[in-house]
């Protein structure tokens, strides 16, 4: 019965049993590194499924181990979460980097080639171009706006179309807001994976619309990962990532995670349990208020222009059709190029009063960054200026204060630059 209803009714209780806790409405910290067996067999029992000795039977559920494998906070909160993706079965992390780079470790092997998606986050871009060739992976890579035909041409000149293993996307990328087609990305693994008689599974970073405003698993999409740290999180306190997906993808994602030891803590996987709770309605308030933040930038004279989804117009042509097919809401991101350079986006951030100036996003508080000499940084210098991210532009988290207050921030921030 409780799986027909809204994930947010089910976040206060689904997979917490009060009566193995001494009746604790809440599920406390479980903060042990191991459990102690009943007796030598159930042990034995425990392990036989722990390492794929043996399935379940029928009913069975895989008893508490040891934390790096198993702990009550982490699966209930793992329970959770795979209701808002409607997943198979979900594994949290100690960072979303972490998810990331499990993934692209448990799906590529040296010799391998990995497609992706540009631009992606600034970690996930140093850890693709910067490790991954230290172990013999090759690179494919394409940005929003190219055809099915263009990124299959993309591949095919690489002379290594055989070798593709695994596609990995983020969209809308950050910090441009730019869309990638779920659903086609997913058509080019599957276009590879039969010629090559292989599985190419399709990996989408959600971050900035997840889990409530787009779910890549109905557009195809074979993995979903997050940084916990920013919406599901949600109030800056604390470092902490998600992948979910089917049964059989998450089962080898799980046993890496188990040999690498970068599963979520006790104490992490609680505060995120805890975040859980309102995580529709802080979502649905920063949605709110990023429209009318949206509105005012649009409107403003010292704005040369606005990237968010909310703007984006049948004049835009598939990137309208993409947000219609794929994005729920248009999201709580915005960025913004001032009229000016370094210098202006200086002065609107050094300007700020109720907005802070720090990385990050998704959180209660609104955020402002710089992302050309902070957050992306490190990415390639043409590249940057072919994605769009010059020194003019400000990437605006819209948190959930009064919409008129960040209004009035933004406003007389903006004051400061004369142009
Ligand atoms: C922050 C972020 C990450 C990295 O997550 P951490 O929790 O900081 O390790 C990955 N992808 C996106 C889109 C992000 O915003």
């Amino acid at each position: 019965m409780s799986k027909q209803m809204k994930p947010e009714s089910l976040m206060m209780s689904y997979g917490y049993k009060p009566e193995l806790s001494e009746g604790a409405v809440k599920c406390p910290i479980f903060q042990t590194s191991t459990f102690v067996f009943k007796n030598a067999e159930e042990g034995k029992a425990f392990f036989e499924v722990a390492y794929g000795h043996r399935n379940l039977h029928e009913g069975e559920e895989l008893g508490l181990i040891y934390s790096r494998i198993n702990n009550p906070n982490f699966e209930i909160l793992e329970d959770r979460l795979a209701l808002w993706d409607k997943a198979e079965d979900c594994a949290v992390f100690e960072s979303g980097m972490s998810a990331i780079t499990t993934v692209l470790f448990e799906f590529l092997k040296p010799g391998d080639l990995l497609l992706f998606s540009n631009p992606v986050y600034g970690g996930t871009d140093h850890f693709i171009r910067h490790v991954l060739p230290k172990f013999g992976i090759q690179l494919a890579e394409f940005r929003a706006g190219q055809s099915k035909d263009e990124i299959i041409q993309i591949v095919e000149a690489t002379g290594l179309a055989d070798k593709l293993a695994l596609v990995y996307i983020e969209t809308p990328a950050n910090p441009t807001n730019d869309l990638i087609d779920i659903s086609l990305s997913k058509e080019i693994a599957s276009y590879f994976a039969n010629k090559n008689n292989s599985e190419i599974p399709l990996a989408v970073d959600n971050t900035y619309m997840g889990p409530l405003w787009q779910h890549p698993l109905e557009h195809g999409a074979d993995l979903v990962l997050y940084s916990a740290t920013k919406y599901i999180g949600g109030h800056s306190d604390v470092i902490a990532g998600a992948c979910l997906g089917s049964n059989k993808l998450m089962a080898r994602v799980k046993a890496l995670r188990t040999f690498l030891g970068n599963m979520a803590s006790p104490n992490t996987a609680w505060l995120l349990l805890r975040s859980l709770e309102t995580l529709k309605i802080r979502m649905d308030t920063q949605a709110a208020n990023a429209e009318k933040v949206a509105a005012f930038l649009s409107a403003h004279p010292k704005v040369e222009k606005v990237y968010y989804l909310g703007n984006i117009t049948e004049n835009d042509g598939e990137q309208f059709h993409i947000r219609n097919k794929q994005c729920l809401s248009n999201g709580a991101m915005i960025s913004f190029d001032i009229k000016g350079g370094e210098k202006e986006a200086f002065l609107f951030l050094n300007g700020l009063k109720l907005i802070k100036l720090a990385v990050s996003l998704g959180s209660t508080e609104s955020l402002a960054q710089h992302p050309a000499s902070m957050t992306h940084v490190d990415v390639d210098e043409e590249l940057k200026a072919l994605l769009g991210i010059t020194p003019k532009m400000i990437r605006l988290s819209v948190g959930v204060e009064h919409y008129e207050d960040i209004i009035y921030d933004m406003s007389q921030a903006l004051d400061n630059i004369s142009i």
